[in-house]
């Protein structure tokens, strides 16, 4: 499957007074052609940070990508200018956060917002912009658009200011689509609504979409494929299926053992003991360590080796690690 972004060994810190967080610490991953990819993890693991740093949209300072590249079309937005950078938000990658509030101007009429995007990128008539934003209301199913141009965000319900939001991320037809926690403020039908829409427009537009989350409520519903980040840094990815029936890593499992299942009745619910590490100064080791009941003197000692258990399953983890001591199964609870 094409390629459309390639994120590969990305490292971000920030400059604080305390020294300088390692958000993300060597973050590799594809996104093909009109999937979605899922980059799910607990706060503070650094997705948003990784999303925020392929739009270059970190503030510099405190935030710097100091190592790695993001490769879109073959050009390395880590080295983009800011007015090359300016082109591609919006128009080839855009993005969408959690409070749809935000990202509207309570001012302007629906209408005049997204018709700014279009004139500005599209360089066309007014009337044509008009035309066009209508088929963008049609599109994230917001009825009788003609006359819902005209109001402003206020007179929307949240779920249809996200709706709104969506369209306008969508307007010059980007090739990926960035959203972070788009339904973390939303109620959990209208959830359901913006995430069918989310795969109803990947359907009829192909667009590529990375959802960051750190529900797993969502993943199931929308991923095609699953980053899961701890730490930052990627420690197990795969397709939706092996994440959720085949994960491997301790934290996957962790996870998926601290959400209800529909399926299982009388289950208990087991939520991740401790924190993750502080980030000033990461472990050598699985920053994991200090929580995972499998933990071993190598996991503190040595970072795990990406191992492969398919095609597009991989996991960092020395319980799957080809090069771990024997017997493996050796298990040093910290518990
Ligand atoms: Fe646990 Fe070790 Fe695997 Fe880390 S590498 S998740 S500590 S078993
Ligand atoms: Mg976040």
């Amino acid at each position: 499957m094409e390629k459309v972004l390639e994120v590969k060994d990305l490292h971000v810190s920030f400059t604080t007074y305390g020294g300088e967080v390692k958000a993300v610490r060597g973050v590799s991953f594809d996104l093909h052609k009109g999937e979605t990819l899922a980059i799910v993890g607990e706060s503070g693991c650094g997705k948003s940070v990784t999303s925020q740093s392929i739009m270059r949209l970190i503030p510099q300072p405190p935030g710097r990508i100091t190592q790695g590249t993001v490769l879109f079309k073959g050009k390395d937005l880590t080295k983009a200018s800011e007015p090359e950078m300016r082109k591609i938000r919006g128009a080839d990658i855009s993005m969408i956060f959690q409070d749809p509030m935000t990202a509207l101007n309570p001012t302007l009429t629906v209408g005049d917002q997204i018709m700014e995007g279009i004139i500005q990128h599209k360089k066309v008539s007014k009337a044509e912009a008009r035309k066009q934003a209508v088929d963008m209301l049609n599109l994230v199913g917001i009825p009788s658009p003609t006359e819902r141009l005209k109001q402003y965000p206020h007179q929307f319900s949240g779920g249809m200011r996200q709706r709104i939001v969506i369209a306008m991320a969508l307007v010059c037809q980007p090739e990926v689509l960035i959203a972070d926690e788009p339904t973390t403020a939303l109620d959990v039908t209208i959830q359901a609504q913006i995430l069918n829409l989310f795969k109803d427009i990947q359907k009829k537009t192909g667009v590529s979409i990375i959802i960051i989350t750190h529900d797993l409520g969502v993943v199931a519903q929308v991923a095609d494929r699953v980053a899961v980040m701890y730490a930052g840094k990627i420690v197990e990815s795969g397709n939706r299926r092996e994440i959720f029936y085949r994960g491997e890593h301790p934290y996957t499992k962790g996870l998926l053992n601290s959400v209800p299942r529909l399926d299982l009745e009388d289950e208990e619910l087991v939520p991740i003991i401790g924190s993750p590490p502080d980030l000033f100064s990461p472990p050598t080791g699985c920053a994991f360590a200090a929580r995972c009941e499998y933990a071993m003197e190598v996991c503190e000692r040595l970072y795990p080796m990406k191992t492969r258990l398919s095609e597009e399953h991989h996991v960092d983890c020395w319980l799957q690690d080809p090069r771990a001591p024997k017997p493996i199964k050796t298990v040093i609870s910290t518990i």
